[in-house]
């Protein structure tokens, strides 16, 4: 039977992988690291002494595709979330709390209720964001707001920052705006968030990798493609050229797969590796930081089934999330931060969590800073106007992976449907 070698196991190559292997295609998947998950993933870390996800990943309820995935994996029941589509907040600088509450219909009557919107805002603030569905592709964040009035710092600035991983002044309008009609623009049945209950391992990729071993689908870890071998277009079908051989690095053992006529490939790895591998490739070249900092603390700060997570405005930390005795804090488009030292780091991020939850120096046990320098491409619209959609100019290879061009930010629900776009445009 033809196969499908799947290059990459993080989210893509194995949504694609379980997509495929579920419809009875021949899979096997190669990846160069230990470990599958890529950039979403767990792992044991000795100074904390606890199971940490390399970041914090907050999904929503209407992100259907990950929902999708979650029950072909049957992992739906690993998530938490609250009862309502509810957002705490904290300013650092002002020390006002409150609570973002955005009500089930899609009429957004949070807005008129001055204990369910952001504080110290009035109702007329928010058509700030009228000029937003109409952005064209070349537009940023920032050129179609009003920056003036709380609104903007306290809801445009993080929500932004959030879903784009690039600063308002620079991220694509239109971007945005699709997170806000997918979510918000549905009301509070699509914008309860979601959170893995003991981590990304467990709830996104462990569940896949048992799944897909039951398909008799193999994960070759420690194989990195190196090089893919071409025929030329004149030859083949659809006037295209084709991929003829896979060659990994010499220390796998694999080296070079010949591929079979009806062979194909899914090349699910970051965009400046894929542009290494496809000659002509258009993909973005720029990324953005993300940095988290993961703090244990002398006393549980929630029950054990359950997490918290906290907004926090005017300081250098954006969220909170508790889980037990961990603090894990992100800092989204985090490029300057992501130049500290891991020391500064940890002092600037713990003087914020210390202040908001109330906490103390002595109630830190140990701390872990994780800098992911490439977390996502920089979604400006120069970069996104460079994300390529899944089928190529070989007939036989397809991408998938958070920067193609799904028109959603790079997300999990974008590499997901990704995943699926990819797996369904190749041939038969
Ligand atoms: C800190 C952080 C926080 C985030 N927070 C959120 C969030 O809150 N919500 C959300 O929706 N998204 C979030 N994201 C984004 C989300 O994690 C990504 O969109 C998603 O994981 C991308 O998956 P991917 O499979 O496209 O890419 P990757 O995870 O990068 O997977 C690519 C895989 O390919 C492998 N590979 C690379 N080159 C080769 C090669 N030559 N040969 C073989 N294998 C290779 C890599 O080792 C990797 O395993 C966050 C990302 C980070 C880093």
């Amino acid at each position: 039977m033809a196969r499908v070698h799947i290059i990459g196991s993080g989210l893509a190559g194995l949504a694609s992988a379980v997509e495929l292997a579920q419809a009875g295609r021949d899979v096997s998947i190669y990846e160069m690291a230990g470990q599958a998950g890529g950039r979403c993933r767990s792992f044991f870390d000795e100074t904390l002494g606890r199971t940490i996800d390399n970041g914090n990943h907050l999904l929503m309820s209407a992100n259907h595709g990950v929902r999708d995935y979650l029950r072909s994996i049957g992992s739906h029941g690993r998530f938490w979330s609250p009862r309502e589509a509810a957002y705490p907040f904290f300013d650092l600088e002002t020390q006002e709390r409150w609570t973002l509450n955005i009500d089930k219909g899609a009429f957004p009557r949070w807005i008129f209720k001055p204990g369910s919107r952001v504080a110290g805002t009035r109702p007329w603030h928010y058509l700030s964001g009228i000029r937003l569905p109409f952005a064209g592709a070349e537009r940023t964040v920032d050129e179609c707001l009003n920056r003036a009035g709380p609104l903007y710092r306290r809801f445009w600035e993080p929500l932004t920052v959030a879903a784009l991983n690039t600063h308002p002044s620079e991220a694509t309008a239109k971007l945005l705006w699709r997170v806000m009609a997918e979510t918000f623009a549905k009301g509070g049945a699509g914008c309860v968030p979601m959170v893995a209950r003991e981590g990304l391992g467990p709830a996104l990729i462990n569940p896949a990798i048992a799944t897909l071993e039951k398909l008799g689908v193999k994960i070759h870890f420690g194989t990195r493609l190196r090089d893919v071998k071409f025929s030329s277009a004149e030859k083949n079908r659809g006037g295209k050229g084709r991929a003829t051989a896979l060659v990994f690095s010499d220390d796998t053992g694999i080296g070079t797969i010949n591929l079979a006529a009806d062979d194909n490939i899914v090349l699910a790895i970051p965009p400046v590796p894929a542009a290494g591998i496809l000659p002509g490739l258009i993909a973005p070249t720029q990324s953005r930081a993300i940095v988290n900092a993961h703090f244990r603390v002398a006393r549980p700060l929630t029950s054990k089934d359950e997490v918290e997570f906290l907004g926090l405005i005017g300081g250098d930390a954006d969220w909170l999330f508790m889980r037990d005795d961990i603090v894990s804090v992100t800092v989204s488009a985090a490029d300057v931060i992501a130049n500290w030292s891991s020391k500064t780091i940890e002092q600037a991020l713990w003087r914020d969590t210390a202040f908001a939850l109330g906490l103390d120096e002595q109630d830190l046990v140990a701390a872990r800073i994780i800098k992911e320098k490439r977390a996502t491409f920089a979604q400006t619209p120069e970069q996104t106007a460079r994300r390529p959609g899944p089928v190529t100019n070989w007939s036989n290879i397809v991408l998938a992976g958070d920067w193609t061009n799904t028109g959603l930010p790079a997300s999990i629900e974008g590499t997901i449907r990704s995943a699926i776009a990819a797996s369904r445009a190749l041939p038969m």
